[in-house]
């Protein structure tokens, strides 16, 4: 049995069986939270959430891509919201590995070398400004005025704002 069968298997036993009870699409709080794929990070205990109050854009890294400034884009001109969380985290993956070295194993195991940026980062805080800076420069998002960027800490449940 595989783990998806796993999933549906709990979905036949597990509670949301309804409509889910949020009326619309619009996030009632009118934010996007921009953050990192990894399953350490409680996103909804991390900020309290209920469902309905938030977008959530989850890459590797938390990183403002091109992928993540079309998800905004769409989120501020269809959807309503109006302000940005970027949150990414202690030990992180892309820390753990840089571009050559992850493109070059890609490379060695494939023939292909990916054409898109790992996004691998030496220090979290860089990255978060860096993420920020893309999203206040983006012409593509028309709220750009509360962008703010956080680093969440895994082992401690630590929040730290970086300005
Ligand atoms: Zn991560």
């Amino acid at each position: 049995m595989s783990a998806i069968d796993t999933l549906l298997q709990r979905r036949v036993s597990g509670p949301d069986h309804g409509a889910p009870e949020v009326p619309t699409p619009v996030p009632s709080l009118h934010v996007a939270v921009v953050t990192c794929m990894d399953a350490r990070i409680k996103v909804f205990d991390v900020f309290g959430l209920a469902h309905g109050e938030v977008h959530i854009l989850r890459n590797a890294g938390g990183v403002a891509t091109d992928d993540v400034i079309r998800s905004l884009s769409i989120s501020q001109r269809k959807l309503g919201t109006r302000e940005i969380v970027i949150m990414q985290h202690t030990s992180c993956g892309l820390s753990m590995i840089t571009e050559d070295s992850f493109k070059d194993e890609v490379e060695q195991d494939t023939g292909l070398r990916p054409p898109w940026a790992i996004e691998a980062f030496r220090e979290v805080k860089d990255s978060v400004r860096q993420s920020m800076e893309r999203v206040r420069r983006s012409p593509f998002l028309p709220h750009r005025d509360h962008v703010r960027g956080f680093v969440y800490d895994v082992a401690t449940g630590g929040l730290t704002e970086v300005f």
